[in-house]
């Protein structure tokens, strides 16, 4: 067992003892986050890439050395494929607008998937309603994966983007991205990962990952809230149009037109998120002391250890595979008869916090045939002991509940 434990004392929301098990959603923070960002706001903080004045300059260097950081973290050749963005949302919604507001129109074919995250699946509603392209999704099998034999066959020469998750944040699974992205290429699509529950938990090396487009937010890792990235393969990013308009992102204006500043920044519309920036970079160094691959060891060690010890709470439905190949740590589940925000309810009595709802997935919840479902979702700072609370919890549930008595 990879024994993070020592960890815990790292992040002050954790002393007051909860059984934190809601990083899905959003991490918590540690101490070297929550430093690195008073310091720079107390000592080195100002606008960047807009004063000729020392402030500024280090502001600016503090800034662009958080995307060097986050290049290197993601294997990218070249940090001007790292754009900040207010998040993976944003992210999202940058490439829908301004690659596919660009490149769409009628038919044309985007193919997304019945497992995504309302963030990877409205945008490109949104943007096939105003390009006439039409939309269609890769179903999901029953035993909780993307089909893949449906996907070579929805694959055609009309498909012009793939828009899929790295790990769904409902199910736990981590769909094959390299062999996903290699059938598009074959046929010429551009692909787009969803990458907001991928980054935080495995090493992803956007090389090897094969996608032209990955999102992902700095809060779901260690980070602060307000940041986020697209990476973009420079020749992808170069097809897009900026989503946004405003200072900064331009070489020149007129008062009837304007010319773009260079990649990234023509992507960085206005006051980025700078203090954000250096949360990130903060947080970037605090998993890599861990390591990523440590990371994902320990995810899934909870997980398994879940999954197993879950199997034997009457009433309680897995909604995900119950093995760990291809799968994260995130578990959700339903108890029989129980609403899932009564659970989360219970279960918070008990000092446990799940997510429960939805989960910005209501397509997959209908396919799930459930209005809801709660979530556990695990991260460097859970422990085993954390685990068994929230076992304990369900049994009483159950027990409250009379499931299965
Ligand atoms: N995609 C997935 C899979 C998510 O889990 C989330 C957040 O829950 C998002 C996208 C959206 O991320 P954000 O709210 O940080 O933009």
């Amino acid at each position: 067992m990879t024994d993070l434990s020592h960890l815990k004392a790292d992040f002050p929301v954790l002393s007051n003892g909860v059984h934190f098990l809601d990083s899905g959603a959003s991490s918590q923070k540690p101490i070297s986050v929550l430093e690195a960002m008073d310091d720079f706001a107390r000592t080195s903080y100002a606008n960047v890439h807009r004063g000729a004045y020392k402030l500024s300059v280090a502001a600016t260097d503090a800034y662009e050395a958080a995307r060097e950081r986050v290049a290197s973290f993601i294997g990218a050749s070249d940090s001007g494929e790292v754009i900040f963005t207010r998040g993976a949302t944003t992210a999202l919604n940058m490439v829908a607008f301004g690659w596919g507001l660009e490149h769409l129109g009628p038919g044309d074919r985007i193919l997304t998937t019945e497992i995504e995250h309302h963030a990877n699946l409205v945008p490109w509603q949104m943007v096939a309603k105003r390009t006439g392209a039409t939309l269609d999704h890769v179903p999901m099998t029953d035993d909780f994966r993307l089909d893949l034999g449906a996907y070579d066959e929805k694959l055609g020469p009309d498909v012009r983007v793939v828009a899929v998750t790295g790990m769904s944040n409902v199910l736990g699974v981590m769909p094959p991205i390299r062999s996903i992205s290699d059938r598009a290429h074959e046929i010429g699509a551009r692909v787009v990962v969803d990458a907001a529950q991928l980054v935080p938990h495995s090493p992803v090396a956007v090389a090897t990952l094969g996608a032209d487009f990955v999102a992902f937010s700095s809060h779901k890792m260690l980070g602060p809230t307000g940041i986020g990235v697209l990476w973009g393969r420079m020749e992808a990013l170069e097809e897009m149009e900026p989503f946004e308009g405003g200072g900064e992102m331009i070489s020149d204006v007129t008062l009837q037109d304007a010319t773009w500043a260079a990649i990234p920044h023509r992507f960085e519309a206005g006051t980025p998120p700078i203090i954000e920036a250096v949360g990130l970079h903060a947080a970037i160094d605090y998993l890599d002391s861990i390591g990523m691959e440590k990371v994902l060891e320990h995810d899934r060690e909870l997980t398994g250890i879940a999954l197993d010890r879950l199997g034997d709470v009457p009433g309680l439905n897995i909604q995900g595979p119950t093995t760990l190949e291809d799968r994260g740590g995130v578990i959700s589940m339903t108890l029989d008869g129980v609403h899932a925000h009564d659970l989360a309810t219970i279960l918070d009595e008990e000092g446990v916090a799940v997510r429960s709802g939805h989960h910005c997935a209501k397509p997959l919840m209908r396919r799930l045939g459930v209005a809801a479902t709660a979530r556990a979702s695990f991260y460097v700072y859970n422990t085993e002991e954390d685990v068994d609370a929230l076992v304990g919890g369900l049994r009483r549930a159950g027990d409250l509940f009379g499931v299965g008595g």
